[in-house]
């Protein structure tokens, strides 16, 4: 059977319809009938092959919700009719330290790691495949037209705040209140820490704090706040595409605070270590976590009515989708209703 989706065939290209033959099912994937699939600024890095890794022609999407309609021969037939979700990550080798400790998001064996739009086929289609695993099962009372973005904005913030041991009463911050901010701040909020957001100008403050922000600092707009705050975040959250004054946010953390870059800045982090020594502070990364991260974090978003403020479009009119999301304009993710 022939998928069809919509696919990039060159560089920088418009989506085209597009159909492949994805050959026999695995023994170890599930084949999932696409609902729906978010937009993600991955999908557009890759569209530009801006990490070099990108093979033309490919169907992108990484934000997959859909059912399970086939399974390979080790998977559980019952899995069949399950709704699931697919992120970035669809593949791990299983049987490295890592897998074995459930972080299979740090599997040793690249060889075997599949990224579902990296010399594959994603999810702007009808049907998209991943190692059983990696499709996550979506609860009951998570709203599947919204959840997409979960899979891979939600869980690239979710994982981070898990990993750093974030706890209730804690002062944390989300720097960038976009796709990932909106998320993190949610869950935040819900997990009981007192949330700021930091944004440059306070155009995001009412939304922020609808959110679940009990505080804003504009940094832009007025510096001398951020200043003011200094020592007080036990975590601060970045998840900005910008290079900015990093010791700045240092300067706000509280003794043996930390701050946790998942935005991907252009270059390098340039930092002072004096006040890092001096009071304890540290610096990490966080990216999309193991798929029992990605499943605590959608059973977390259903028992707390979470969900990505959404912008939908249709299947057909994908390439005016990405445009929106190029151009900035999607409040705060975009997903197309396959
Ligand atoms: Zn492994
Ligand atoms: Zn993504």
């Amino acid at each position: 059977m022939m998928i069809k989706g919509y696919a990039c065939k060159e560089q920088g290209g418009k989506l085209e319809s597009f159909e492949y033959n994805p050959g026999e099912l695995a023994a170890d994937e599930v084949e999932v009938e696409v609902e729906y699939c978010g937009i993600c600024h991955s999908d557009l890095s890759m569209i530009d092959n801006e990490w070099g890794m990108s093979s033309y022609p490919f169907i992108p999407g990484h934000e997959a919700i859909g059912k399970i309609v086939a399974v390979g021969s080790q998977v559980a037939p019952d899995r069949i009719g399950q709704r699931v979700g697919v992120g970035w990550q669809s593949a791990s080798c299983n049987h490295c330290k890592n897998c074995d400790a459930g972080k299979e998001e740090l599997c040793l064996n690249e060889d075997e790691v599949g990224q579902t739009i990296v010399d594959r086929n994603g999810a702007w289609a009808n049907r998209v495949r991943s190692q059983s695993r990696w499709a996550i099962p979506i609860p009951d009372g998570l709203d599947p037209s919204l959840a997409g973005p979960l899979m891979c904005a939600g869980t690239t913030v979710w994982s981070p705040i898990r990993h750093y041991g974030v706890r209730p009463g804690m002062e944390t911050a989300v720097l960038g209140l976009g796709g990932l901010g909106h998320l993190a701040v949610q869950f935040l909020a819900k997990m009981g820490t007192q949330v700021t957001g930091l944004s440059t100008t306070r155009s995001k403050e009412e939304n922020t704090r609808k959110l679940g922000a009990t505080d804003f600092i504009a940094t832009k707009e007025s510096p001398e706040d951020l200043e003011k705050a200094a020592g007080r975040f036990d975590f601060i959250l970045s998840t900005v595409s910008a290079n900015v004054d990093w010791n700045a946010y240092i300067n706000a953390l509280a003794p043996e605070g930390i701050l946790v870059i998942c935005g991907v800045p252009d270059g390098a982090v340039s930092l002072m270590p004096f006040p890092l020594i001096a009071s304890e502070k540290k610096v990490g990364g966080g990216r999309a976590g193991s798929p029992s991260d990605t499943r605590e974090m959608l059973e977390f978003c259903a028992i707390h009515n979470i969900t990505p403020m959404c912008e939908q479009f249709a299947m057909q009119d994908i390439n005016k989708a990405v445009q929106h999301v190029r151009d900035g304009k999607a409040r705060f993710r975009a997903v197309v209703k396959v």
